[in-house]
């Protein structure tokens, strides 16, 4: 036998059980089992062996020999025939890295579910998926990039087969009840499944995702060169959000209040995000997927394998895919300019802006921006927003020169796709295309702690940033020219009826008054705090002037001192000061 094989059983929908029978002919007396610590694409320690319950190997002889060697590794001893090895899968992970398995749907990412071989990686894995026999799995059908074997039909349960270990676990399946409608790009097939029955506009979603795949391509002047057919894989649930990049496919997660309605005009601030994350996950096709940090040539399955890269990867691709949005004219200039306040706003209100470099957030992704707690506005910094905003300040400078950023984009991928790139290649390239200060420039802002020179960036594509007080708790856009309220400097959630602090901004009001995350408000000036009672608070009580704080700290009641400060003018306002350079970003950016 030259290939491993694994049969997947949906066994147990109830327990949320999949049942797997991996068989394969050892080269050896003993092989090593094991399963990923993460998958590629997500930056994050998963231990996806947790899952694995009763798992146990035999021969045409017997019993084999099974020794468990860490936290998701194996050893198996064997004799000169062919090996199956048994285990059962807990599946109840409503997120797009992992499994999932209820009566409507099954998710199916091989990371979490595959075991690999040892020595064996590098040959043909093939998945047979055995269609169940349950009432409510009648009619389901398969979708996934994973290559069909002859004899399989598509869309249909039956044999499919990666051509190594690799492919394997970067091909995430879809069973289930689902649409199905394609669109070819430059006559690659491309098919959009969304799972479940909803009640949405399917062939404006058709529209706009072949639109937007129009765009991206348009940045690289062409789709990759291996890439055969393309699958966007729509998990539809509740009111779920995330999306992870593959090779050939990317598996979506979102709200069916996500999906276009029918006669939607412009699209609302739900399905904009919805295509914003379309657009984000298939300019990956080219960006991280095929050109990506050297090191992920090699992929370090076992434990974090890090980079300082990310920032240009996600960050990057985070610009890119609201470009997208109004180059293919999905969203207007307007709306546009309304997401990059709100962008801005983000990364800059927050004390993190200054206190951790994009290098360091990307490095350190693993433990910090994957695992953030209430410090995380001031601890970590996005190398996603931040990111982005940077690639919009390289945008700047080159439109400045008469170039831009596509234009760069491309020449870069095709520079590093063979080798990928080191740390510092992205500075390297602009250097070497005569961009040496913006090089030098690109490495400050990457490597250290601060903040980005945006109005100047701004002012270079045709705009005027400037700066508003917020007018409520969340705002972070928005045109209401209402006196500021004083601000407190923290996050709030309404709970029990009050307030409960969620993060605490540090220097700000909240801060000085010793206030603590967690804490819960009761009472300000004497007055009882509400969601609907403190900012008229606010906006009355003077500023200066020092006011009874009353709060719960766990069971404790404390009455604090707080001192009111006006609302810092943290929101970004966008305005156009030369409608031509504006139009000639934002026609010129995404076609090189
Ligand atoms: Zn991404």
């Amino acid at each position: 036998m030259d290939r491993v094989h694994y049969r997947i059983e949906l066994s147990d929908i109830s327990a949320h059980q999949l049942s797997i029978q991996l068989t394969f002919m050892p080269s050896s007396t003993s092989h090593e089992l094991s399963l990923p610590a993460w998958i590629p694409g997500s930056y994050m320690i998963r231990n996806f062996a947790r899952h694995i319950m009763q798992i146990s190997a035999r021969d045409a002889d017997g019993a084999l020999d099974l020794t468990q060697l860490d936290k998701q590794r194996w050893q198996l001893s064997c004799r000169n025939q062919t090996v199956t090895v048994s285990y059962l899968i807990y599946a109840n992970d409503m997120s797009v890295r992992a499994a999932y398995l209820d009566d409507e749907v099954a998710i199916l990412n091989p990371a979490c579910l595959c075991l690999a071989v040892s020595d064996q990686t590098s040959l043909p894995q093939q998945l047979e998926l055995t269609r169940p026999g349950f009432r409510v799995t009648e009619n389901w059908r398969v979708a996934t990039a994973l290559p069909r074997c002859s004899g399989t039909a598509m869309l249909d349960f039956g044999l499919y087969q990666a051509a190594n270990y690799c492919q394997l676990i970067d091909s995430p399946l879809l069973l289930g009840h689902f649409t199905l409608q394609q669109f070819a790009v430059d006559g690659v097939p491309h098919y959009l499944v969304v799972s479940g029955q909803n009640h949405y506009d399917s062939a404006r979603l058709l529209a706009d995702t072949e639109q937007l795949c129009l765009a991206q391509r348009a940045v690289f002047g062409g789709l990759p060169d291996d890439l055969s057919h393309y699958w966007f894989l729509l998990w539809i649930t509740e009111n779920g959000y995330g999306g992870l990049e593959h090779q050939d496919s990317t598996l979506l997660l979102c709200s069916r209040h996500d999906l276009p309605a029918p006669q939607l005009k412009a699209p609302d601030e739900a399905y904009q995000t919805l295509l914003g994350l379309i657009s984000h996950e298939y300019f990956h096709t080219w960006w991280v997927k095929r050109l990506k940090p050297a090191p992920f040539h090699a992929y370090q399955l076992a434990q974090e394998q890090y980079t300082p890269q990310l920032w240009l990867y996600e960050g990057f691709t985070s610009y890119f895919d609201d470009l997208a949005l109004v180059k293919s004219g999905r969203i207007s200039q307007s709306a546009y300019l309304t997401a990059l306040e709100q962008l801005v706003t983000r990364v800059t209100r927050n004390p993190s802006d200054s206190r951790q470099s994009l290098a360091d957030s990307s490095f350190n992704a693993w433990t910090k921006y994957y695992l953030q707690d209430e410090n995380a506005p001031n601890s970590i910094v996005s190398y996603y927003a931040k990111g982005a905003l940077v690639a919009l300040a390289v945008e700047a400078e080159l439109q400045a020169a008469g170039t831009n950023l596509s234009a760069f984009c491309r020449d870069f991928y095709q520079q590093y796709l063979a080798t990928g790139t080191a740390d510092q290649s992205f500075c390297q390239a602009l250097a070497a295309q005569g961009f040496t200060a913006l090089a030098n420039q690109v490495t400050d802002w990457v490597n250290r702690a601060q903040p980005l020179p945006l109005a100047e960036s701004f002012a270079k594509l045709g705009l005027t940033l400037s700066w508003r007080s917020p007018q409520h708790f969340d705002d972070t856009h928005g045109n209401n020219e209402q006196a500021a309220p004083a601000s407190l400097g923290c996050s709030l959630k309404p709970q029990n009826g009050g307030l409960t602090v969620q993060q605490l901004y540090l220097d700000s009001a909240a801060h000085q008054a010793g206030l603590m995350a967690g804490d819960q408000l009761l009472a300000l000036a004497g007055y009882k705090v509400t969601e609907k009672s403190l900012p008229q608070l606010l906006k009355r009580l003077p500023y200066g002037s020092v006011q009874p704080l009353t709060i719960f700290r766990k069971d404790r009641l404390l009455t604090l001192s707080l001192t009111l400060q006006a609302a810092k003018a943290q929101v970004a306002m966008l305005s156009v000061a030369d409608q031509n350079k504006v139009t000639s970003w934002l026609t010129s950016a995404l076609s090189s």
